[in-house]
């Protein structure tokens, strides 16, 4: 093929995608017109937003409040040791490789935490939601969203060598509250900062969301709705049907609790870091240089990307531009908030 020729008719990259008789040219084209949010880039996030940019998704949403951690670096395949020591954002890190994948999909990153107050215009303007988060807090608030907005979502979620998935689709089949009317109370389940986690788990978890998302998008469903729940090392998988609950608070009452307690803690501990992330009560804008300046008086201030890491005698803490900081080197709530209020304020 002469250069010419190859210019007027560039190879297709979603070739050995479109001759799969599931997607075809007309699922293709789906996914090229869809917008999704992935809430969490880290571990499941970071892998699905990988596998759904190479599919050739339109525009990715990408959000997480965290940056990135040498510890995590054996299970989140987005980031290097590069971007660890950087201690950039992790949508930012994500958002440099997703974009060196395929430049023709649409990364917006958004470094926040996902609250009650964003939740709802995050979600405006998605066809489906990826849960790559950590948390059940998080996890119920994207349920009460997605239900009251109708948009299909699928939960994910891993610990030690075992992973959960379910795909949840409004009003058609469980919702979250349906499976777990509550979530479980802080402590009662294990975290991966107790159990550890297999890197292969989040693998196959990621993958299955990532099919769940890639499958809607082209307009098709599953005949059977539950839970899978797989555990890789011990070779099983297992699926439970799941009956919508006729009494669930969310799908069939209408009741957006999660949503509707605008008031979010002041500060989380999170998992396995040794780091506490201290909020302000309301979502700011903060003036980055300004701050930068203050903060030079009072010790060692660095520019890393979107961020601003600061290092005192007190300690380590990590700023964002929303006002959050992660404060380093503690699990005590109060020492992290004490140290927030004396360098950026109360
Ligand atoms: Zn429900």
């Amino acid at each position: 093929m002469s250069e010419k020729e190859r210019v007027a008719n560039p190879p297709d990259r979603y070739l050995r995608q479109r001759i799969l008789p599931e997607i075809g040219d007309s699922g293709q084209e789906k996914l090229r017109g869809s917008t999704i949010l992935i809430a969490g880039c880290g571990a499941i996030g970071g892998l699905q937003a990988e596998l759904l940019t190479r599919a050739g998704v339109g525009k990715i949403r990408i959000v997480d409040r965290d940056f990135v951690d040498i510890s995590n670096l054996h299970r989140q395949v987005l980031f290097n040791e590069q971007d660890a020591a950087n201690r950039l954002a992790k949508v930012e890190a994500a958002a440099m490789k997703l974009r060196s994948i395929n430049s023709d999909v649409v990364i917006e990153p958004h470094a926040v935490d996902i609250t009650p107050r964003n939740i709802e215009s995050l979600i405006s303007g998605v066809d489906f939601v990826l849960d790559g988060t950590d948390n059940f807090e998080t996890r119920y608030l994207i349920n009460d969203a997605c239900i009251k907005h109708g948009k299909r979502w699928v939960y994910g979620g891993v610990i030690a060598t075992t992973g959960m998935v379910m795909l949840i689709e409004p009003r058609k089949g469980p919702c979250l509250r349906c499976l777990v009317p509550d979530p479980p109370p802080p402590g009662s389940i294990p975290t991966c900062d107790t159990s550890g986690v297999l890197n292969t788990a989040v693998g196959v978890v990621s993958s299955f969301q990532a099919t769940a998302a890639i499958r809607a998008l082209c307009g098709d469903s599953p005949d059977r709705r539950g839970l899978l729940h797989i555990d890789p090392w011990s070779l099983n998988f297992d699926f439970f049907k799941i009956e919508r609950d006729s009494n669930c608070p969310c799908c069939v009452r209408d009741r957006f609790e999660f949503l509707e307690s605008k008031r979010t803690s002041w500060t989380t501990a999170l998992c396995g870091r040794n780091s506490v992330q201290v909020s302000p009560p309301a979502d700011l804008c903060i003036d980055m240089d300004a701050l930068h300046d203050r903060l030079g008086l009072a010790g060692s201030v660095e520019k890393t990307g979107l961020l601003l890491r600061f290092i005192s005698e007190a300690g380590e803490m990590v700023i964002f531009p929303d006002g959050r900081a992660i404060v380093m080197g503690t699990t005590d709530e109060s020492r992290a908030r004490g140290l927030y209020a004396r360098y950026i304020g109360t």
